[in-house]
């Protein structure tokens, strides 16, 4: 059965990729159709161009794509200048013999690809970057900005809860292959360089087209200290239903007791036809999008909250 879920973010794209699905078209160039739409869309503020700058006010985009049928994997993380960078992830994984290419080295392997140098800082966002970094720095910080101590700085001020979050897009094609795209610009101000969950296979996503598929959004720093994608479909593989490995992946989470803590985001679905979203300890509602083949068109759904 053709299915696809995604999160809320995926409104200007999902159209796009259900319409591929129909038409018979392979699951992951379909997901990268329609997240590329996303990616562009000035008014998703947390993806693409509508997304957030790290602490130097630069753009720094991380993408994965995963292939459940051969397992092939492409990602991308802290890539400049680069839209949409979920293509250039699957340009990884269909040109090179790695897997995963960051910064400088994504952007040359961009161009050489034929993707332009974009300008990626909506400039409404690069105000709020500005105007919240000025309102935390001294007299003295700001004369220096930037060559000064980031990390205080980054630890006062990123803000996971406020303004973060991707897309991410799960597929079955009339193949029965199941694979996954994510795309993100990760956490507004956060430290240059620094690298979330989504370009992260096992931890920000993961995908086998014999057992199933999950990928995460949210705080990211909490899914790539426990795998928590390939627990889940790992546990599928066991034997675990949907439900259970995603409770199990959900129980990891809350034993962490260090670092940084947060809300986590579950997207899953299972080989068998089963789906499942649950968002643990977010406060906000969490919705999702969903359609299969016997669904007359998608619909936006309210999450489980673990
Ligand atoms: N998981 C992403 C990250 O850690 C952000 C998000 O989805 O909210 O970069």
């Amino acid at each position: 059965m053709k299915m696809l879920l995604a999160n809320a973010e995926a409104w200007p794209g999902f159209d796009t990729t259900v319409a591929q699905l129909k038409d018979g078209g392979a699951g992951l160039d379909a997901m990268v159709a329609g997240i590329a739409k996303v990616e562009r869309e000035a008014k998703v503020r947390s993806v693409g161009y509508g997304g957030w700058p790290n602490m130097l006010g630069e753009m720094e985009f991380d993408a994965g794509v995963m292939d459940g049928t051969t397992r092939d994997v492409g990602a991308v993380g802290a890539v400049p200048a680069t839209l949409p960078v979920s293509a250039l992830a699957l340009e990884v994984m269909r040109n090179l013999p790695h897997v995963m290419l960051t910064g400088a080295g994504a952007r040359r392997f961009a161009t050489e690809r034929g993707f332009a140098i974009d300008e990626t800082l909506h400039p409404d966002s690069k105000r709020v970057w500005w105007e919240r970094l000025q309102k935390e720095m001294s007299p003295e910080q700001l004369a220096a900005f930037p060559d000064i101590a980031l990390a205080p700085l980054s630890n006062a001020i990123t803000d996971p809860e406020r303004v973060r979050d991707t897309t991410v897009f799960l597929g079955r094609d009339a193949s029965d292959g199941i694979g996954v795209v994510t795309s993100t610009s990760g956490w507004a101000w956060k430290y240059p360089g620094r690298l979330g969950d989504s370009p992260i296979v096992g931890a920000g996503f993961y995908a086998d087209s014999r057992y199933g598929a999950a990928a995460c959004t949210h705080t990211g720093e909490m899914t790539m200290r426990c795998g928590t994608s390939r627990s889940i479909v790992l546990a599928l593989r066991l034997g675990h239903s949907l439900g259970d490995a995603v409770k199990l992946a959900v129980e990891e989470l809350g034993e962490l007791t260090t670092g940084f803590l947060a809300g986590v985001v579950i997207h899953a679905m299972d080989a068998k036809g089963n789906h499942k979203v649950v968002s643990f300890r977010c406060e906000e509602e969490i919705r999702y999008w969903y359609w299969d083949e016997r669904m007359a068109a998608p619909e936006l759904r309210i999450a489980d909250k673990a």
